[in-house]
């Protein structure tokens, strides 16, 4: 059987962690106690997410020609994903996240988009007959607006079906960005700053989703952490419940949740049976840490998750 194929546009980061006794003050020097790397980027963590389940995932996205660039081509080549257009600039280090975390857990993190933002216009037009080729594409807001725009008019022009990720939050988008979205999918913090409105009770939910179908999104699927994620349409609501487990690390629980809705969408599941597989992956993927290392595997799951 064809595998299902995917198409991502989006960002890559690398996340240089170091942990250390406390926050450094201004102008202070300190010595970290370990240092952690790890592939990072909402694009490269939605892309790997759905490779691991088995899908034949495109990766659109710029890199920096960098130690850092030349290591998430690896670990994009490493699951398979296809790196065709992944491209590369000498304008702009890669992405990087340099975080320093201290023993309570409480961290300071800055983020330096580099090279995501370089992302052309040509590129992605290059890139068109692999959209049109894919079931489902997907995009987040971690590269240039207009560039998010250009890659969901190219999927509405082919006839290709897209989920909009809309993270990290921000409050306000284009209208003509709803209107391309297919499926919008934002989590409760993304919800509430898009609204204005709480998400707090199942009702309040709803209502903050029919603002977001008001604005033009086709469906709208709202991701509840441990209440799992809701769909909204026109005509419904339905509430999918996620089993309860115990959470150890929920960074990324929202990227494997996008992740696996895009393979499980592109493999024709109807979008209930969908939204339930990509809660069970994301359930497994809070309890373990990291991020894409807490992505489960195809061949590590039973048939029926898959
Ligand atoms: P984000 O990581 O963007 O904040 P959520 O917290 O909404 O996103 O999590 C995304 C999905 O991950 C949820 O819809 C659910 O399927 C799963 N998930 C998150 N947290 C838990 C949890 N504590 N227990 C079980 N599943 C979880």
């Amino acid at each position: 059987m064809e595998k299902p194929k995917i198409c991502v546009v989006g960002a890559c980061n690398l996340d240089l962690i170091s942990y250390v006794p406390r926050l450094p003050a201004l102008g202070e020097t300190l010595h970290g106690t370990r240092f952690h790397m790890g592939f990072g980027g909402k694009g490269a963590n939605q892309a790997v997410m759905a490779a691991k389940l088995g899908g034949d995932v495109t990766m659109i996205t710029k890199l920096g020609q960098d130690v850092f660039g030349e290591n998430t081509l690896k670990n994009f080549q490493a699951w398979g994903v296809k790196t065709t257009h992944v491209h590369f600039t000498d304008q702009a280090f890669s992405g990087v996240a340099p975080i320093a975390v201290d023993p309570d857990g409480h961290n300071s993190i800055i983020i330096v988009t580099g090279a995501n933002d370089l992302l052309t216009e040509d590129e992605l037009e290059a890139a068109r007959a692999d959209i049109a080729a894919a079931q489902i594409m997907v995009c987040q807001l971690e590269i240039p607006m207009d560039i998010n725009l250009k890659a969901l008019q190219i999927a509405r022009e082919e006839g290709v079906k897209t989920i909009f990720n809309p993270a990290p939050a921000r409050p306000q988008l284009p209208e003509e960005l709803y209107q391309l979205s297919d499926i919008f999918c934002p989590n409760e913090t993304e919800t509430e700053l898009l609204t204005g409105m709480p998400v707090g009770t199942l009702e309040e939910a709803e209502a903050a989703a029919r603002v977001l179908l008001e604005r033009g999104a086709g469906t709208v699927i709202l991701t509840l952490g441990e209440r799992g994620s809701l769909l909204v349409t026109k005509e419904t609501r339905e509430l999918v419940p996620v089993d309860k487990v115990k959470a150890i690390d929920t960074t990324g629980a929202g990227d494997a949740f996008v992740g696996s809705l895009a393979y499980f969408l592109a493999q024709g599941k109807p979008l209930m049976e969908a939204m339930k597989r990509a809660n069970r992956i994301a359930a497994i993927s809070v309890q373990a840490s990291g991020t894409q290392t807490s992505f489960p595997e195809a061949k590590n799951l039973s048939s029926e998750l898959l």
